[in-house]
């Protein structure tokens, strides 16, 4: 199906052309035209999917159909969990808009910078808000700009809004907005609470859902390795060297864990950089420039770089220390295989962390084999290094492992696993 039976208008249709989609992503064909409808949309769409233009798209369209107005009146809002998703989807808008026949006006707000720039930036009024809860509310509270106006709202990564750290924020903006306006909510997952909560505010909604079973997405390859704890930083420059990785994208639990390990690579001349929460916002900027632009190999990051960042030619994931959430687990392996590409998601599991690696995959669905390198077999466990080298699986059913009747110890690991699922 090609871009112009959509319903698009030609400016945005020259505007993809230029951007080379040459046909619509299968979220972008089920969504633009429920959208251009005035339809509430509720899309679950894996990450890489293309559902930013699935938004953007219309909503530009609806722009184009609306008058004028000095000084200009925001028209679309669009809520966001990450500073970054937000720059990601402001440089989307602006591409997407460049050849529509009057200039869009674009805000993008997010909090870790100075407040001032973003306040001129809306004198005059805007078209389109991109913000992050935190920042568009203490915007509002200086009466930097009015959401009154607001024909649509999208919550972009929209299970990550609705969760307790966003819930107050969210439930102050929507507030704020006007009754009568169109939703679209995009998210790579829709556990049911959210869908819950999705479905009291949304009317009536075109429901898009394209998320195909991790297993079947053919262009990442799933891998877990068993290695003890210590040696995973040697395990990890050993993969680097042996198939020649040219950047790695790494995900560890704690920040001190980031810096550490950052630290040990920067000693064996591996050009490595941190990314957590706590470093300013200039900092993470300028990392995520330098690995974008390869003079950077690795980062080092905990979650927050797990959503939405879109790095093109990401071939490698690696999971140092395993994620909290099967949830977590495809956001994180999401950074690889963008938009068409072959990507590789490497798990690190330890004898202590079998037991939730096994969670994630029952979630998932999937069954991978757990890898043993040369020069590097788990000695905390002969179990697993045995029967991984038999090419034996994991049972999951049980919590234990295949012919062994699951241990006190096993069953209490299980627990804590799933108890950390069910927070
Ligand atoms: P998103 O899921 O919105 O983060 O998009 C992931 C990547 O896919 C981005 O790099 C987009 O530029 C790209 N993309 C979006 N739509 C298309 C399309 N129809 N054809 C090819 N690439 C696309």
């Amino acid at each position: 199906m090609p871009f112009s039976s959509l319903g698009l208008i030609p400016s945005l249709l020259r505007a993809v052309s230029a951007k080379a989609y040459l046909a619509p992503t299968p979220i972008q064909a089920a969504a633009i035209p429920a959208a251009l409808q005035g339809r509430d949309v509720l899309g679950s769409a894996q990450t890489g999917s293309g559902k930013t233009a699935a938004f953007v798209l219309p909503l530009l369209q609806q722009l184009d159909a609306t008058a004028f107005e000095s000084p200009r009146r925001v028209s679309a809002l669009i809520l966001v969990p990450t500073r970054e998703l937000c720059a990601q989807v402001g440089e989307e808008i602006r591409k997407l808009a460049e050849h529509m026949p009057r200039a869009v006006k674009v805000s993008i707000v997010f909090g870790g910078v100075s407040i001032n720039p973003q306040m001129m930036r809306l004198r005059g009024g805007t078209d389109i808000v991109v913000a992050t809860p935190g920042r568009l509310l203490d915007l509002l509270d200086k009466n930097a700009l009015s959401i009154g106006s607001v024909q649509t709202l999208v919550l972009d990564e929209a299970d990550r809004l609705f969760d307790l750290g966003f819930a107050e924020e969210l439930g102050r903006i929507l507030r704020l907005l006007p009754e009568q306006r169109q939703n679209l909510f995009f998210s790579a997952t829709f556990p049911p609470a959210v869908q819950a909560l999705a479905h009291t505010l949304l009317r009536d909604p075109v429901r898009v859902e394209v998320i195909p079973a991790l297993e079947s997405v053919p262009d990442i390859v799933q891998r877990a390795i068993a290695v003890d704890t210590g040696r995973r930083t040697q395990l990890l420059r050993h993969l680097m060297a042996e198939n020649r990785w040219s950047r790695v994208l790494v995900f560890v639990a704690t920040k001190h864990a980031a810096e550490m390990i950052a630290d040990k690579l920067r000693k064996a001349r591996i050009n490595a950089e941190p990314f957590h929460g706590e470093l300013s916002q200039g900092k993470r900027t300028q990392v995520l420039a330098d690995f974008k632009a390869s003079r950077l190999k690795v980062i080092i990051a905990t979650d927050v770089a797990a959503r939405g960042l879109d790095i093109a030619q990401l071939p490698v994931v690696v999971n140092f220390d395993l994620p909290r959430s099967a949830v977590d687990y495809i956001h994180r392996i999401g950074r690889t295989g963008r938009a068409g590409e072959s990507g590789v998601a490497v798990s690190f599991v330890s004898v202590d962390t079998e037991a939730h690696f096994r969670l994630i995959e029952k979630r998932q669905g999937l069954s991978l084999p757990l890898e043993v390198v040369a020069g590097f077999e788990p000695v905390h466990t002969t179990t697993v290094a045995e029967l991984s080298a038999a090419g034996s699986l994991f049972d999951t059913s049980n919590g234990g492992i295949k012919g062994h009747r699951p241990s006190k110890k096993d069953k209490l690991r299980a627990a804590a696993a799933q108890a950390q699922f069910n927070k």
